[in-house]
């Protein structure tokens, strides 16, 4: 009827409003902990497949909220993205990584490699290669040290001072990750145009892995093409023994997810350091 119509109306308008009051109060509350410095890090290894070889890890930014407790970054990151937060919330994490990095490799792990996020919205910012240029100068971080992993959507942005942004910050010593793949609209065109060093299979895909055809078929053909171009390949959400093998038997070059070890805050990675293989 056209009561019961109205009145679903009411509930979606009273819907929409809290929703976006929800989103106003998550963005001041995400400002005061950007100012209060309320982030951390958290580590998970990533492993070389052949000799699980623990020679990674991805930093994975974690906010503990005073009221709400723990915050999914896959909430608070695309509010932090629509806000502009994420400029010195992503700046933070640059330098928290580059910090831990320099005392891990001074504690003897000269060789680890640590990969940090950066949204799109960073790559906007013409200031970005000096910022990392910096940073990387301010912990004395050698090349190799740092890794970038960007999502398919910062290379579909693709304007030219992005690409040229891109090259700047590779020319310091830091490679590519090309997060979530298969999950976007990458091409091969992006693979090729872009400087990326490795791709990197999203979960979705090697969750299914080996029982389910269409997505054996679709990991094999990512790692298969990936080296066709010279690029190297990771596999994320590693949860099985089988996965393991099958992902072995296809070449894949690293292997990430929780069966190797889930993400921890630095003092506990530290347990996994000592322990160098991980499989
Ligand atoms: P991502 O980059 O794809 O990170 C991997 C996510 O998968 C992480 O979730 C990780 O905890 C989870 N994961 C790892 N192994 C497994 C597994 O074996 N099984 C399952 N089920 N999950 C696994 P998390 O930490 O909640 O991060 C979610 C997303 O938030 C990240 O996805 C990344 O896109 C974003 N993010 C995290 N930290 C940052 C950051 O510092 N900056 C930016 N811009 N984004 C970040
Ligand atoms: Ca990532
Ligand atoms: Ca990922
Ligand atoms: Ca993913």
């Amino acid at each position: 009827s056209k009561q019961a119509g109205k009145n679903r109306f009411q509930f979606y308008a009273r819907d929409m409003q809290s929703d976006a009051l929800a989103r106003l109060q998550l963005e001041a509350d995400l400002r005061i902990a950007l100012e209060r410095q309320a982030f951390s890090l958290h580590y998970q290894p990533i492993v070389e497949a052949d000799s699980g070889e623990l020679v990674g890890a991805e930093a994975l930014i974690r906010w503990i909220h005073p009221e709400r407790g723990p915050v999914s970054p896959l909430e608070f990151i695309p509010v932090a993205e629509d806000s502009g937060l994420i400029i010195g919330i992503g700046e933070w994490a640059l330098r928290e990584a580059a910090r831990q990095s320099r005392q891990w490799r001074d504690g003897g792990h000269a060789a680890l490699r640590l990969a940090v996020n950066m949204s799109g919205v960073q790559f906007r910012e013409a200031g970005l290669p000096d910022l990392v240029g910096e940073v990387l100068a301010e912990f004395g971080i050698d090349r190799g040290g740092l890794m970038v992993e960007i999502t398919e959507s910062v290379l579909m942005g693709g304007s030219e001072s992005m690409e040229s942004r891109m090259r700047a910050i590779k020319a310091l010593g830091i490679g590519y990750a090309l997060d979530d793949f298969g999950t976007g609209f990458s091409s091969l065109s992006y693979l090729k145009r872009f400087p990326v060093d490795v791709v990197k299979i999203d979960r979705s895909f090697v969750a299914g892995c080996p029982d389910d055809r269409n997505d054996a078929h679709l990991v094999e053909a990512i790692i298969n093409m990936a080296h066709s171009l010279g690029l190297q390949v990771t596999a994320e959400g590693v949860e099985t023994a089988e996965q393991v093998a099958f992902l072995r038997e296809l070449g894949c070059d690293f292997l990430q997810g929780y069966l190797i070890g889930k993400p921890l805050p630095a003092e506990g990675f530290e347990g996994m350091l000592e322990q160098h293989f991980l499989l």
